[in-house]
This record gives C-alpha cells, sequence and structure tokens, in this order.
C-alpha cells in the first residue's frame, strides 16, 4: 500500500504544487519506500504566507475562547487518528507500536486536549500603575520541525500558535512527512479557518530557507539542530524577526551518594534510549557517585543487553531503528571513535534496516567527544564523581542546557537540580507535565514551548496607558 500524497493544503483546501519534483520516504526499518510526497519550492511558500496573511486579521480579531473551541474540534478530529498516527509514525521514524501509541501519538494530543483547555480559561490582562497590559498575536508564523517526534513537535507549535491568534506555514521533516498530513486531514475536517494553518512539505534548504527569509513571516518556531537553528536566526535576523529554537541536548543524569540507584540507572537507562536515543532531552550523560559507581555501571550493561531490538511492529521490541542510513551511519562513528570502556553494545542486530545495538561505555571522559556531542543514537556514557559539587561542575561541562535528571534525598537532589544550569530536570522521576515551560539553556536553544510560556511564546506584548 502506498501512503504517497500529492498535494499540499494552502488556503483552506488540497491544491497542487508548484512542481511536479517529489521526494522518497523511506521506512528504515525495511529500507523500502513508503511512498513520496510533493517537494514544495519558494513559490508554494509565497502562496502559503499569503494565504496566512490573509486569514491573520480575521483570526487575530475571534477571541481566544472562541480559537479554543476550534482546537477542540481539532483535537476531536486528530483523536479518531490516533491509531494511523501510531502506525504512521511506527512506518516512517521506527518508533516501536506501543511506544508509538503512547508518546507519538499520545503525547501530541495530550497537548493539543491542554491548549484547546487553556485557551477557554479567562484571557490574562494585567494593571501595572495607569497601563493595562495586553496580549496580542505576534502574526504569521513559519513553524519547521524535525523527525524526531514528528507530530508533537508540530503540535507544541501549531496548538500554541493558533491558541495565540497566530496564522502558520508549517514546513515538517522530509524525513517524516507523513504523519504531518494526517494533521492537516484532522483541520480540514475540523473546519479550521482557510489559511489558519498551511502545510508545505519539503527540504530544508528549499522550504525551510524560504520561510525562514520570508518577509511576510513575522516569527520562525524551529524545532532541530543547533547548526540549523543558526542558520535560521541569521535568515531571521535581517528583518529582526522573532525566532524561537527548540535545539539539541546532552543531559546529565545525577545519581547522588544518597540515591536509590536501582530505580536511578533502571529509569535512566529507559530515558537514555527511548525513541533509539533519538530524542532531544535524551540523559545521555549518567553521573555517579563513586561509591555506587561499580554496581550502576554493572546494572545498566545489564540493562542495555536486555533491550529486544528489531522490527516495531512486533509486540516484543523495544529497540527500533534509526532514522536513516546517514544518521545510523553518523552514531556508528561515535562508537567506533569512543576512547572509552565499552560495557554493552556487542549484540546482534537485524541485517536490513538502520539498527545500532543498544551501547554503554563507562569511565568516559567529560571533555571527550562522547560527553560534548550529541550522538542522537542508543549510546549511554557513564562518568563518576566524587561530591554533590563535582557532580554539578561534570553536568554544567557542555555547552547544551535542555533537561536532566537528578537522584537523592529529597532537599539534597533538589538543591542539585537547582544548580544546573539547563531548562528542566526532573528530580527522582518527576513526571513529564504537559503544562510546564520546556526549553533549552545556552546552545540548546530561545524560549519555551507548552503551557503558558509556550502560548506567550507566540504572543506581543502592548501597555495601553489611561
Ligand atoms: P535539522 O536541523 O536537520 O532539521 C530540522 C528541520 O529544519 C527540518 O524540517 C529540516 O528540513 C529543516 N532545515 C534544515 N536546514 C534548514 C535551513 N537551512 N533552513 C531552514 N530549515 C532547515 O534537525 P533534525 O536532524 O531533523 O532533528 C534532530 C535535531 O533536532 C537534534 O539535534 C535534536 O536534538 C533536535 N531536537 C530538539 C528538540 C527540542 O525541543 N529542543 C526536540 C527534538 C529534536
Amino acid at each position: 500500500m502506498s501512503l504517497s500524497r500529492d498535494k499540499i493544503y494552502i488556503d483552506g483546501a488540497w491544491v497542487p504544487p508548484s512542481s511536479a519534483e517529489t521526494i522518497p520516504v523511506e521506512n528504515p526499518a525495511t529500507e523500502e519506500i513508503l511512498g513520496h510526497v510533493p517537494a514544495g519550492n519558494a513559490a508554494d511558500v509565497d502562496r502559503a504566507v499569503a494565504a496566512a496573511r490573509a486569514a491573520f486579521p480575521g483570526w487575530a480579531q475571534t477571541s481566544m475562547a472562541e480559537r479554543g473551541a476550534v482546537l477542540g474540534k481539532l483535537h476531536e478530529s486528530l483523536t479518531a487518528r490516533a491509531g494511523d498516527i501510531a502506525r504512521t509514525v511506527g512506518l516512517e521514524l521506527g518508533t516501536p507500536l506501543k511506544v508509538a501509541k503512547m508518546v507519538q501519538a499520545g503525547l501530541p494530543l495530550t497537548v493539543l486536549r491542554a491548549y484547546a483547555d487553556l485557551a477557554a480559561e479567562p484571557v490574562r490582562e494585567e494593571t501595572i500603575g495607569n497601563s493595562l497590559v495586553v496580549h496580542e498575536p505576534v502574526g504569521v508564523v513559519g513553524a519547521i520541525t524535525p523527525w524526531n517526534y514528528p507530530l508533537h513537535q508540530v503540535v507544541a507549535k501549531v496548538a500554541a500558535a493558533l491558541a495565540a491568534g497566530c496564522t502558520v506555514v508549517l514546513k515538517p521533516s522530509e524525513l517524516t512527512p507523513l504523519v504531518a498530513y494526517l494533521l492537516l486531514d484532522a483541520a480540514d475536517e475540523a473546519g479550521l479557518p482557510p489559511g489558519v494553518l498551511n502545510l508545505v512539505p519539503g527540504t530544508g534548504q528549499v522550504v525551510g530557507a524560504a520561510i525562514a527569509g520570508h518577509p511576510g513571516v513575522d516569527m520562525v518556531s524551529f524545532t532541530g539542530s543547533t547548526a540549523t537553528g543558526r542558520a535560521i536566526t541569521h535568515a531571521a535576523a535581517d528583518r529582526i524577526a522573532r525566532v524561537a529554537l527548540e535545539l539539541g541536548g546532552k543531559s546529565a543524569n545525577v545519581i547522588l551518594e544518597d540515591a536509590d540507584v536501582t530505580r536511578a540507572v533502571k529509569v535512566g537507562v529507559g530515558n537514555a534510549f527511548l525513541n533509539s536515543g533519538q530524542t532531544c532531552t535524551a540523559w545521555t550523560r549518567m553521573l555517579v557517585h563513586r561509591s555506587h559507581y561499580a554496581e550502576a555501571v554493572e546494572l545498566a550493561a545489564a540493562a542495555a543487553a536486555a533491550y529486544t531490538t528489531g522490527d516495531p511492529f512486533d509486540e516484543g521490541t523495544r529497540l527500533g531503528p534509526l532514522v536513516s542510513a546517514a544518521q545510523r551511519d553518523r552514531v556508528r562513528g561515535f562508537i567506533t571513535r569512543a576512547d572509552a570502556r565499552q560495557v554493552a553494545g556487542d549484540a546482534g542486530v537485524p541485517d536490513r534496516g538502520y539498527f545500532v545495538a543498544p551501547t554503554v561505555f563507562a569511565d568516559v571522559d567529560p571533555a571527550s567527544e562522547l560527553a560534548q556531542e550529541e550522538i542522537f543514537g542508543p549510546v549511554l556514557s557513564i562518568i563518576p564523581f566524587d561530591s554533590d559539587d563535582h557532580a554539578v561542575e561534570i553536568a554544567n561541562n557542555s555547552r547544551y542546557g535542555l533537561a536532566g535528571g537528578v537522584w537523592g534525598s529529597d532537599d539534597r537532589a533538589l538543591a542539585v537540580a537547582r544548580r544546573l544550569r539547563t531548562g528542566a530536570v526532573d528530580v527522582n522521576g518527576g513526571a513529564f507535565n504537559p503544562a510546564a515551560p520546556f526549553g533549552g539553556y545556552k546552545q540548546s536553544g530561545i524560549g519555551r514551548e507548552l503551557g503558558p510560556y509556550g502560548l506567550a511564546e507566540f504572543q506581543q506584548t502592548k501597555a495601553i496607558q489611561r
């Protein structure tokens, strides 16, 4: 069955793209071509931006509650497609079906519902002295997203932007464009006003660059690599367009002297290998107090060896392939060059498909490539430390600052969590909160997504003096 699509979505309708060029979409578990999507171009971006501009004044005039009601309908239409979403991401990314259902489909539905509910709440306005402070939509938003959580990353932007009253031109990753089509199917069914949400698939160099540099785009909201984030910021700088950047990470999982080591290692390994390690927040550095170090290394190696790698559609599979041959080769390069003690990772993987075995290195030098570079594969580095201060120093020795974990007695772990230069920290496995602000320090990004902070990202602030 071909999953091909031959249209793009502009001004409330599926329309032919300007060019007949297409992009193949591959199944990374089988190396087969699943289908093709249009390779959009600058002319398509012009049409989409024109539609978004034309729709903006009307959409911005609606009340937040009205927009929340539209998001509620979109949530309904998307929920009806939950099974298709999980299967599609299983096919185009290779996420094991169980995780695909829970995370790749479940998470965006949770986020969309949260924004529909937030928009229904009383509008937040403030009086400061003689000023009334109000919030207004930024305008036309260009949303450019990666492949690792291909619907979640789209919804985190689209739901917040639409709730704020912005209109959107969306370009999903060319590696995983099919699930974005399901969102537009749902939007079409839900009756979003024409022009409010537009889809132009294509490559980063062509469609992404055209959006980032477009004079009609008021804000670029980007999730992806730090290198691309830099290029987008340069493109937006000429017209002082707002940018929001969610970039890479190299997060530390700090296991203190008084931690529950068994639990900390178990949860830590699961976090590091989620989605085959293709997770920007992955705890890829495990920092362990020297008194527990040998035990933690042994536990982590055993946990990695217990992973079942293979067909994402097999119930028992916990680890799927990496997204592409290029990504697999890149990850293998890090493993080959590694100068540390390998304690897991030689397990066999299927010949066909872009698999890498779950790999663990111990005695990793905090300054080495393994500990400094975002690998984006199932590779965990374990590093010993001698004191809380020492742990904080190693954890913060990174140009990234996206997420992290700390395990220990509550007060001590919280004190360490406060000292980490990172946008989020989970203490003793604190649960994911879809309303909490999400974003990075340092080269992990600018701005925040999710919840009220994510909404504010798409708003201007106006002071009216009386
Ligand atoms: P990428 O930067 O290669 O691509 C991301 C998107 O940008 C794609 O849609 C791509 O087509 C587009 N793009 C590429 N070049 C462009 C250009 N010159 N101008 C405009 N657009 C361009 O990243 P990726 O490989 O798709 O994703 C992996 C990266 O994303 C990792 O570094 C990961 O850490 C990061 N990430 C960050 C978060 C976060 O929230 N902080 C979440 C997930 C992934």
